[in-house]
């Protein structure tokens, strides 16, 4: 192997510290502090998880966590009133919905519902089109995790060729922002995109928001690129066991890449740690305050 591997266990784990310490700041000489409501409908084993770990993150910066958990079976209306108690709550500087939501609830319409000023999931039609047109916005968390993992290899992404495998709402669309804000060249590729291994092999960043275990193969990836692999899929090998793996396949190409993020240990670390930022740039923006240095 010749690859460094990037150590998202570390970088969030001193990024948390970082909030940590502006939260503690503001509540010092602002008498603020960051408040994260956190709506889970249902019982979805993964959801509970992905709450949980929110939960005590949250806690641990020093912010407050507000946790609601509504029935599977919840109707819209009562919902959408939760959401609207929520944006109207001077405590609550941050909402998130967990997803995915039971079938029967409007997806789009509870997003739509929250104060884009409280939506630290990023996905409000507000903040996308705000992403997308350059402007100040909260951007979703794990395109923004990869991001920070990027720089922290190749502190200027500037002028480099990226390419985006996925194009979905949550990763591939605002990554491709978020890479063009820093002034990266990006393709965006997908399922119907032809010749992706030649594509692939062109790119100093590839970053792989698939959901297809092991499909970047090593001979795709140029020499000393930066490999960030967002994929997670569980696996079940022949004697029952299961694990996680990426969307890349991490042992080929971390003979070839500069730098590779393993699964687990990479990008999923990060993604609670930009929800707390997001927290924490939300009730400075609300409040006035000059965006925080994390
Ligand atoms: P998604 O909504 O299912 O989107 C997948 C994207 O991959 C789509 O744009 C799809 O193209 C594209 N695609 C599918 N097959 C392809 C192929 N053969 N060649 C090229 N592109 C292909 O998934 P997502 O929500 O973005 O998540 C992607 C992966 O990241 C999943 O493994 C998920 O578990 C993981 N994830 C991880 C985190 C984290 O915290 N680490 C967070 C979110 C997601 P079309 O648009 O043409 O269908």
């Amino acid at each position: 192997m010749t690859a460094a591997i990037i150590d998202g266990k570390t970088i969030a784990s001193e990024l948390r510290g970082r909030v940590a310490a502006e939260v503690a700041r503001l509540r010092r000489d602002h008498g603020l502090t960051p408040g994260l409501a956190v709506v889970l409908v249902g019982h979805d084993p993964a959801s509970q998880v992905y709450v949980r770990s929110k939960h005590k993150q949250t806690q641990a910066a020093g912010m407050v966590s507000f946790e609601h958990v509504l029935p599977e079976d919840v109707a819209q209306p009562v919902l959408l009133a939760l959401v609207e108690t929520l944006n109207r709550d001077p405590a609550v500087h941050g909402i998130l919905v967990q997803l995915p939501l039971p079938k029967a609830l409007d997806t789009e319409a509870v997003i739509a519902a929250i104060d884009p000023s409280k939506d630290v999931d990023g996905l409000h039609p507000a903040n996308a089109g705000r992403l997308a047109g350059g402007l100040a916005a909260l951007s979703p968390c794990t395109p923004l995790g990869c991001i920070i993992l990027s720089k922290s290899v190749r502190p200027s992404l500037e002028g480099l060729h990226a390419i985006v495998i996925g194009r979905s709402n949550l990763v591939g669309r605002p990554l491709l922002q978020l890479l063009l804000n820093e002034n990266a060249t990006v393709t965006i590729a997908h399922s119907r995109s032809r010749d992706l291994p030649q594509l692939c092999a062109r790119a100093d960043l590839v970053y792989a928001a698939v959901g297809r275990p092991e499909m970047v193969r090593g001979n795709w990836i140029k020499p000393g690129a930066t490999v960030i692999d967002v994929g997670i899929n569980r696996v079940t090998a022949a004697d029952g066991t299961t694990r996680l793996i990426g969307d890349v396949a991490f042992a080929e190409a971390a003979h070839v890449a500069g730098a590779i993020t393993p699964v687990p240990g990479g990008v999923g670390q990060m993604t609670v740690a930009c929800l707390l930022v997001n927290t924490l740039r939300a009730a400075c923006a609300i409040h006035g305050l000059p965006k925080p240095a994390v």
